[in-house]
């Protein structure tokens, strides 16, 4: 989904006058004849441009974008592990302090790291180290008995 805001160097919250004067400045700007030099690209820019706009400078389009858009945003919020993992399958580190943490491999050549504190915890969601991508660790809550 494109961010119309962003196209138009705009913020959500700007106001009808705003994004006017923000699409004006943007045609001057992308018009073919003071570019000639990228003219290639500019076709498709200035069709974003234009197609933002009418979006955004209706009340009622605009409403209906923003809805979509922040459904889209509290979407994304939510981590969707990529794959499940057993805790077994983690290597458990030699750690000189007192939090055991255990390892499994990124395929981003990164890693997911997962302490026994995120463990007490509850946590099951990891997120690698290195990339965006996030496991759901599998492993069964140990009741002290102690
Ligand atoms: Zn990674």
């Amino acid at each position: 989904m494109l961010d119309y805001y962003q196209i138009l160097n705009t913020s959500p919250s700007a106001s009808y006058s705003e994004i006017k004067l923000a699409y004006h400045a943007l045609l001057l700007k992308h018009h073919p004849d003071k570019n000639i030099h990228n003219a290639n690209s500019n076709s498709i820019d200035i069709a974003l441009i234009k197609d933002a706009y009418v979006t955004l400078s209706s009340p009622i389009s605009r409403a209906q974008y923003d809805a979509s858009l922040s459904r889209r945003k509290q979407e994304s919020l939510v981590p969707r592990p990529a794959q499940v993992v057993s805790l077994e399958e983690f290597t458990q580190l030699d750690t000189l302090g007192s939090d055991d943490t255990w390892e499994y491999p990124c395929r981003c050549g990164g890693s997911y790291r997962i302490t026994e504190t995120d463990m007490e915890k509850g946590l099951h969601l990891v997120a690698c180290r290195s990339c965006s991508e996030v496991i759901w660790a599998g492993y069964e809550v140990q009741e002290d008995e102690e």
